[in-house]
């Protein structure tokens, strides 16, 4: 197997870790097993060449970087002065040749130095040895944490004014001059939510998870009736932790947290027999 890259985890002399941000792969007698091949499709984005042992500021010698489609580079150093055989700009894949295994640049005797890293500086170095027998692009890129702000969206109903405008989060309430509450409709913009309202003199009317006006059955909560409490429960999607709750209040009672009956709180906000008129709503 001539193929440097890929497929040669049994050439490795010196692990990553450490100070040692790569792999170091040793050379064959066989000159044909010294080529140094891309690990996969990318662009070159450097090739240094012409450099001898103890030559260069890096001490990475002659050595190509490679820029993958999925945001990743691989580097590969110490290459022999003269073999370089890829130039900047230049689209490869793993069938290409960039240089032959060398000892430029700062390395204890002649192998090839692999790293790959998740931009092009050196600071972002991870452990390459994955590398060695798959695909760098064949990994997504690396995911930049998502903010772990979670916005709630929600409007109410009343008999005189129909729907009223959308309301995110604390920057108002939903609600209007006093006029008895009759449907709510939530949603967020990461994880999900069920909440349901409790109809005045009557009862608690189905949890529901949707937020579509037009969808009576899962699109909003409430059936037309003046309602008295609302209950609401928020799910933290697996990458938010630590976990976030529906906060919520109707009128000018206390907060509710999610469904919780401890710290005083009812498991709902609103009294039974009182009119809601206003909610608020933020996930914390
Ligand atoms: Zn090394």
């Amino acid at each position: 197997m001539d193929r440097v890259i890929n497929e040669s985890s049994q050439r490795i002399t010196q692990h990553f870790g450490g100070d040692h941000r790569g792999v170091d792969l040793g050379w064959r007698t066989d000159e044909s097993q010294n080529k140094v091949h891309a690990n996969c499709k990318g662009t070159v984005v450097d090739a240094i060449d012409g450099l001898n042992r103890h030559e260069g500021s890096t001490g990475w010698g002659n050595y190509v970087c490679i820029k993958h489609g999925n945001g990743m580079y691989s580097r590969y150093a110490h290459l022999r002065k003269g073999t370089v055989a890829v130039k900047v700009g230049q689209v490869v894949d793993e069938n290409t040749v960039l240089g032959i295994i060398g000892d430029s640049g700062d390395a204890d005797g002649r192998h090839l130095h692999f790293e790959v890293s998740t931009d092009h500086g050196s600071a972002s170095r991870i452990n390459p040895e994955p590398y060695l027998t798959k695909a760098i692009s064949d990994n997504a890129p690396t995911p930049t944490p998502s903010s772990k702000n979670v916005n709630v969206i929600y409007r109410v109903k009343t008999k005189k004014h129909g729907w009223l405008t959308e309301v995110k989060n604390l920057t108002d309430y939903a609600g209007y001059e006093n006029s008895p509450i009759t449907d709510v409709a939530i949603k967020v913009d990461k994880g999900s939510i069920k909440y349901r309202v409790h109809v005045r003199g009557g009862n608690w009317l189905p949890w529901v998870t949707g937020y579509n006006i037009n969808d009576i059955k899962n699109g909003y909560a409430g059936n037309g009736c003046e309602i008295d409490a609302i209950q609401v429960y928020y799910y933290t999607p697996d990458d938010i932790r630590p976990f976030k709750k529906a906060k919520y209040k109707v009128n000018n009672y206390s907060f509710q947290h999610d469904t919780e009956t401890t710290n005083g709180q009812d498991g709902y906000a609103g009294v039974y027999g009182v009119n809601v008129t206003k909610f608020q709503i933020v996930i914390e």
